[in-house]
């Protein structure tokens, strides 16, 4: 109650207020979210976080819906994190349209958005770093070095921030996603870290907020990323051998000019190290990524 006298005064705040719907609360400051969430916890409310970079597609809707169905509230955030980029013209060029993702929020029932300047999730000065051991060195790692320990600073301060019941990450972002549960687990942080399945358009290729880079040609020409893995995935049904496969997969981005492979890994779904055969885990995965004209595109699918 006291906070709703302070922040309806802020006098920064109030073009935000009158321009958006007043169920929806907008924040670009820590200590007026904090202060806000705060008084909801006190009365029992749960909360969920998806944390996002924005320029959302159906596949943040999805994490944004699943967290409204399973929790009182729900904070989406809206960060272009500058410490996860490791290509300058990537930052550069990553779309942004804030404006059009707060009204898809709205219509999908979010409570809160936390939509921050760099100044205020960074100081000038920064000495703390997350290593992620060889987490941080395989697939997305080795191709982006820098990145996991960007994704592992934000997502630890975010929580740190929302101090969430739950976290909604896309298992899209594979290796985003068991990173995560380590680090939560590891740093004993009192969070369930949830994954949500991939949305795909109708054609195959998964939803990303990169695609919006893609013409129409290349999209077609993106299909190919996940026609790989669905080809891995039935060869291995059928008995194929990991090498086979993979010379298999190899072969066929050899004989395509318009994409650049950079990897292709069947790992065990838990820890993602590579097996050398389906018999060694539980579940594995097929992940890839790779290149379609300047635009970096990673997917995945699980065995079973
Ligand atoms: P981003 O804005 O790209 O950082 O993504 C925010 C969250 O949405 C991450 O947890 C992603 O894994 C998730 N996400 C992105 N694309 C998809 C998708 N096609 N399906 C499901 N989740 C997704």
């Amino acid at each position: 109650m006291i906070f709703h006298t302070i922040y309806k005064n802020n006098r920064t705040f109030a073009p935000l207020l009158t321009r958006f719907n007043n169920k929806m609360e907008i924040f670009r400051e820590i200590g007026q979210l904090t202060c806000y969430l705060k008084n909801k916890r006190l009365n029992g409310k749960k909360i969920g976080l998806v944390p996002t970079m924005g320029a959302f597609h159906e596949g943040h809707l999805t994490l944004v819906k699943r967290s409204v169905k399973e929790n009182d509230i729900t904070v989406c955030s809206i960060f272009v994190n500058p410490t996860q980029f490791n290509n300058p013209e990537d930052l550069e060029k990553y779309p942004r349209n804030v404006d059009k993702d707060i009204e898809m929020l709205k219509a999908n029932c979010c409570d809160v958005v936390f939509c921050p300047e760099v100044s205020t999730m960074y100081r000038k000065e920064r000495i703390v770093q997350i290593r992620l051991g060889y987490l941080e060195e395989i697939m997305e790692g080795k191709f982006r070095p820098g990145h996991f320990q960007g994704v592992g600073l934000i997502v630890t301060k975010l929580l740190n921030i929302v101090k969430p019941d739950r976290a909604y990450f896309g298992l899209k972002d594979l290796q985003q996603f068991v990173l995560v549960k380590k680090l939560v687990e590891e740093l004993n942080i009192d969070v369930e870290i949830c994954g949500v399945p991939t949305v795909r358009n109708e054609k195959g290729l998964a939803l990303s907020s990169r695609n919006e880079r893609l013409s129409e040609r290349e999209k077609e020409q993106a299909l190919i990323f996940n026609r790989s893995l669905r080809l891995a995935q039935e060869m291995l049904k059928n008995g194929g051998k990991i090498k086979e496969v993979r010379d298999v997969i190899l072969k066929n981005f050899q004989k395509d000019n318009s994409v650049k492979l950079e990897y292709f890994e069947i790992v065990d779904s838990e820890t993602l190290r590579n097996i050398d055969s389906l018999n060694d885990c539980d579940n594995a995965s097929l992940c890839i990524a790779g290149y379609v004209g300047k635009v970096r595109l990673i997917d995945n699918i699980s065995i079973n």
